[in-house]
């Protein structure tokens, strides 16, 4: 199985509101437009599913993976200069992005904590305190709230299902 984001290529190009990290998103803009993500990601999808795997677009305004602790589902805001999450309700700490792939991995397994990345909890308050982020962690399950937002996930646990039967055994051909 592999997990991504759903990626929107002109989302992630848009330029930096604020000066100081103009020059730095440009330059990352560019990088994101050289490699090609869609390609990139549609000559994965069509791997994976070539040796019956599942492959899962993960609704990244909903899940916010590299702002979401992988361990306690906790988020905080990180810019993208901070390549390190540290968690500050769990202290759960990893790189940024391994983190962001346990998130996603996480998602896609229906086991990540907190998972009701509900509307709600989703507050454009900038500053998260950790006491109001303790009571978050406790709710578990909001399923409601993603009910509506596709079907995304049933359709991954469906597909799960049928994908444990087959033991994806990779063809080691060269
Ligand atoms: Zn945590």
């Amino acid at each position: 199985m592999v997990a991504t984001e759903t990626l929107v290529v002109k989302n992630m190009t848009r330029k930096a509101k604020k000066g100081k990290r103009k020059k730095q998103k440009a330059g990352l803009n560019k990088s994101i437009l050289d490699v090609g993500f869609g390609m990139l990601r549609s000559t994965i999808k069509y791997k994976i599913e070539q040796i019956g795997g599942l492959f899962v677009e993960v609704p990244t305004p909903q899940v916010k993976p590299s702002q979401t602790c992988p361990k306690c589902g906790h988020q905080h805001k990180k810019t993208l200069n901070i390549r390190v999450h540290e968690c500050c309700v769990c202290s759960y700490r990893q790189d940024r992005d391994i983190a962001a792939a346990e998130v996603m991995l996480y998602w896609a397994k229906g086991t990540l904590p907190g998972l009701g990345t509900s509307p709600a909890d989703a507050e454009p308050s900038s500053s998260t305190s950790c006491t109001k982020a303790r009571k978050q962690a406790g709710s578990m399950k909001q399923l409601g709230a993603l009910k509506r937002q596709k079907s995304v996930e049933v359709f991954a646990k469906n597909e799960l299902r049928d994908v444990e039967t087959h033991s994806s055994g990779e063809a080691n051909c060269g």
